[in-house]
């Protein structure tokens, strides 16, 4: 197998690739994939259900407080349906800028009601991070949104706003689970499965009970998180199998440690990358200053467009696949979410030595 630094649809541990496999003909027995199953089956039920809890187990969340939802559409539709819920007359949902998603979101929540910037990082060209530590929200404020992670500009936020007491809402989609953070912070966080939670087509919510009882109801049913709550994340045909693959990356989590240890090692990856562009003598840049850099996607240049081709396409021949940077900033960046092993950031590392020794 390659070495996949995917920026998502992103690489799965090879154990929840087979143990896929092994029930994807006969799913526990039953004489039938689970792709054929009812999702009103038992089977079914029971798999959302401990889908659920096992991610909140392993954010250490109380059941009491905070709900999970498995939602389609990925984190993209998150975008609308935050404010949808919970902007109104006299209501402002305020933005933190940090990069092109937390952008989309802010542009989404401007079509639906009122919207404004509260901290943006956009001046440096996304190599910094707005100071979020001395926030000043106006009374006005339905909640303050972040995106915690930068999957494109490769930057993450280490400290979180105090919001005084309004509805902190963040898009976790690119470092859930990648790293601990005090998550009783925030009232609503989302993430789209595809980095470190396992497949696309499913999205994972976690909300407060009392946000997720405050929530506009003049919204389709189809939207709203309280029908989603109610009907346990079935109210409709749910993306069962990428619940399922979902499910078996969250029990590989727990059996690799928990979040501790996915925090661990993604320091360990991270600063094994950090350290070959950083000893590189000017050769390779890194995009983002080290306080605000990512442990998740690392973003780095090279001196020509040129060049950064030919290190992406020769590095791919060489079984390390996906380092080409997102298409709207270019550059190149190696996302190491969870499922990719220390070992494949050391052959990365030496990889980028031995290109620079050849181009320098
Ligand atoms: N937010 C962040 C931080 C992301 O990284 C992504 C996708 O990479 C999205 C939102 C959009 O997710 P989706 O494609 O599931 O809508």
């Amino acid at each position: 197998r390659a070495w996949n630094f995917n920026p998502g649809p992103a690489a799965l541990p090879l154990e929840v690739l087979e143990r896929a496999r092994e029930t994807l003909v006969d799913y526990d027995g039953k004489g039938m994939s689970l792709l054929e199953m009812s999702h009103r089956s038992e089977e079914v039920e029971r798999l959302v259900g401990q889908t659920e809890e096992t991610l909140l187990r392993l954010i250490g969340l109380n059941s009491a407080d905070y709900r999970v939802l498995l939602m389609a559409g990925g984190a993209s539709a998150q975008f609308a349906l935050v404010p949808l819920h919970f902007l109104g007359p006299g209501k402002v949902g305020r933005y933190v800028l940090s990069g092109s998603f937390s952008e989309k979101a802010y542009r989404e929540a401007q079509t639906v009601g009122e919207a404004a910037v509260a901290a943006t990082g956009k001046a440096s060209g996304w190599s910094r991070l707005p100071d979020v530590s001395g926030i000043d929200l106006e009374p006005d404020t339905a909640y303050l949104h972040m995106t915690t992670n930068n999957t494109i500009e490769g930057s993450q936020f280490r400290q979180l706003p105090d919001t005084g007491g309004v509805p902190l809402i963040g898009d976790m989609t690119s470092d859930l689970l990648g790293r601990s953070l005090d998550w009783s912070r925030f009232s609503l966080f989302y993430a789209a499965a595809q980095k470190n939670l396992g497949p696309a087509g499913v999205t994972a919510l976690v909300i407060r009970n009392d946000l997720l009882q405050s929530g506009n109801e003049r919204i389709p049913a189809i939207f709203r998180y309280k029908t989603f709550a109610e009907h346990g994340s079935l109210y409709n045909t749910p993306p069962v199998h990428a619940i399922y693959v979902m499910k078996l990356m969250l029990d590989w989590t727990e059996a690799q440690g928990g979040v501790a240890e996915m925090e661990r090692r993604g320091e360990e990856k991270a600063a094994i990358l950090y350290r070959a562009i950083d000893d590189s003598d000017g050769f390779y840049r890194g995009i983002v200053e080290p306080p605000f850099r990512s442990t998740m996607n690392v973003t780095w240049r090279l001196a020509d467009e040129a060049l950064e081709r030919k290190f992406a396409d020769e590095a791919e021949r060489g079984g390390l696949a996906g380092l080409a940077g997102h298409r709207s900033v270019g550059g190149l960046r190696a996302s190491i979410y969870n499922a990719v092993p220390v070992e494949a950031c050391r052959e990365l590392a030496a990889w980028m030595n031995d290109f620079r020794r050849k181009f320098g």
